[in-house]
């Protein structure tokens, strides 16, 4: 069968496609770098976008994390210091406290720590609005702040409230220090065109004879501060004796009430005049406590506490008994005298006070109209809706009620108007110093005026002098009373007394008989 063999040339054919292929070849060297070139274009781009992506987000994150720092920042600064005056509030002051402390140990130094209320700032809230309140409290930090630039801590406590701790080497007192404050608080400040005189009742301890630790140190401060602003005194140093958790404390409370179960208390009265009929009108009722040892006692010492603890309510209501069994006495004998008896907030919670006083009242004078009871401003702020109600039982009883110590409370006389109160108390504060201070005068002078507006009758207390009394008699003041005329005195002496200026000129008193 054989075999055929058949050849073919492919040359021309291969050939072509060498062609091709070498076509093929160029033009990939010359779209390869080309596309290369686009490739790495593309990719550096995205490599761009992406760093800036990169970046965006860490700028992003950056931001949202010192926004994070930021607010935490100004969250920690909300908490140690004050919004309204910048200087370090109470937390704060707590922990620079104890590092003076502890610097002080460590270097053998003394340092004097402060607490200073400063006087009226509700006052001037209510009356001149709390921006200006507001103004005046940055600018006694201010003062605090640059005129002590030896301090170690100037801080804002509360409200109306600063602390400031000062250095005290060698033999430096509490009084020079309470000067060098006093001193930068003393020019006249002035708020919106109103020129204001601030003053400030001053807590003083001492570190270390007060107390070795911060805590302690500031609580000691603290009640010497109260201390100060319940004697009206421009400032008052730790005394362990008025410590409210003090032994002698203790002993006085215990013996307070054995003295008001056992009648051993005693009331003295001190005599009021009538400005325009110059003749004794009435007589307020002060409680005195002879302590078999500790001695005389004083009020402001012992109500405070009876105030505290509740016991001030067996004490006015021994007062009220006894006031008007001496006024029924007084009476018998044809003394016509109103008698004023103090009360205190604790009696505005007292429910059951108003029938009792009515009881009282029918078992001695069977007169309402001549039984006038005095309040303080703070007394009735307490819980005034309370006291209102207490209050309005008592007007309707035909009882006067007065407000006591009037201008240092924090009440308007606009509030006031709204209360069943028919007389006013110029706090002695304000009177003592009107003939010497052009501002406490012009303070007695409005109250008088405005309370008179009111139909309000105004007694001054504290009235020390006759240039006083006459000051007051030209400003149409009603009532006085003050040691010019006399001091409070026991039942006895109170009577002796009247005989004694009965038709001497000037002053007649209400002795009938
Ligand atoms: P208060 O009711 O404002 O009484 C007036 C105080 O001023 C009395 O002090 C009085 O002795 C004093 N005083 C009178 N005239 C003058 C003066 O010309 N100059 C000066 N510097 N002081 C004068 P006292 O008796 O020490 O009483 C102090 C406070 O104790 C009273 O202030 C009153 O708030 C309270 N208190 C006294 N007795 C009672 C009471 O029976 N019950 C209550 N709840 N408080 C009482
Ligand atoms: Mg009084
Ligand atoms: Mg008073």
């Amino acid at each position: 069968m054989g075999r055929l063999l058949l050849v073919r040339d492919i040359t021309a054919r291969t050939a072509k496609s060498h062609v091709v292929v070498t076509d093929m070849v160029a033009a990939s060297f010359l779209v390869g770098p080309m596309l290369l070139i686009l490739f790495f274009i593309s990719l550096t781009r995205a490599e761009r976008q992406m760093e800036e992506w990169r970046k965006r987000v860490t700028e992003e994150s950056g931001a949202r994390m010192q926004l994070r720092e930021d607010h935490l920042r100004a969250l920690e600064h909300a908490a140690l210091y004050d919004t309204l005056t910048g200087l370090p509030n109470r937390k704060s002051l707590d922990e620079q406290l104890a590092h003076a402390v502890d610097t002080a140990t460590q270097e053998g130094k003394r340092f004097i720590l402060a607490l200073l209320n400063i006087q009226r700032v509700n006052e001037i809230n209510v009356t001149l609005g709390h921006e200006t309140g507001d103004t005046l409290l940055r600018q006694v930090a201010e003062r605090l702040e640059q005129g002590l630039p030896d301090a170690l801590v100037v801080a804002r406590t509360g409200g109306d409230e600063f602390a400031v701790a000062l250095p005290a080497p060698g033999e430096t007192s509490a009084a020079d220090v309470v000067k060098m404050i006093r001193g930068t608080l003393s020019p006249t400040f002035y708020v919106g065109g109103i020129s204001l005189d601030m003053l400030a009742n001053i807590g003083i301890a001492l570190y270390p004879e007060h107390a070795h630790y911060a805590v302690a140190l500031l609580r000691r401060a603290d009640v010497a501060m109260r201390q100060a602003k319940r004697r009206r005194e421009n400032y008052a140093v730790y005394d362990s004796s008025l410590d409210p958790h003090g032994t002698r404390r203790l002993t006085l409370l215990g013996d307070l009430r054995q003295a008001i179960e056992e009648d051993r208390l005693v009331l003295h009265y001190q005599p009021q005049v009538s400005m325009k009929e110059n003749r004794v009108v009435a007589a307020e009722a002060l409680v005195r406590w002879a302590h078999p040892k500790l001695g005389l006692i004083p009020p402001a010492e012992f109500i405070p506490i009876a105030e505290q603890t509740g016991v001030i309510k067996a004490l006015t209501r021994w007062v009220l008994k006894r006031a008007l069994a001496q006024q029924a006495i007084w009476m018998r004998q044809g003394l016509d005298l109103a008698m004023c008896v103090n009360l205190s907030a604790h009696d505005l919670q007292d429910e059951a006070l108003p029938d009792h006083v009515a009881e009282l009242i029918e078992q001695s004078t069977r007169a309402p109209h001549r039984l006038t009871l005095e309040l303080t401003e703070s007394a009735i702020m307490h819980d005034a809706e309370q006291a209102l109600g207490v209050l309005n039982r008592f007007a309707a009883m035909g009882c006067p009620l007065s407000i006591d110590d009037f201008g240092t409370g924090y009440s308007s006389l606009v509030y006031l108007k709204r209360l069943p109160v028919r007389e006013l108390k110029v706090d002695g504060s304000f009177v003592a110093d009107m003939c010497r201070k052009e501002n406490d005068a012009s303070i007695v002078a409005s109250t008088i005026s405005l309370a008179h507006t009111l139909g309000l009758v105004v007694v001054a207390e504290g009235v020390a002098d006759g240039a006083t009394r006459d000051a007051l008699a030209e400003l149409a003041c009603d009532r006085f009373q003050g040691y010019y005329i006399s001091r409070a005195l026991p039942p006895a002496a109170f009577v002796e007394w009247l005989a004694s200026v009965s038709g001497q000129a000037g002053l007649t008193p209400a002795v009938q008989t």
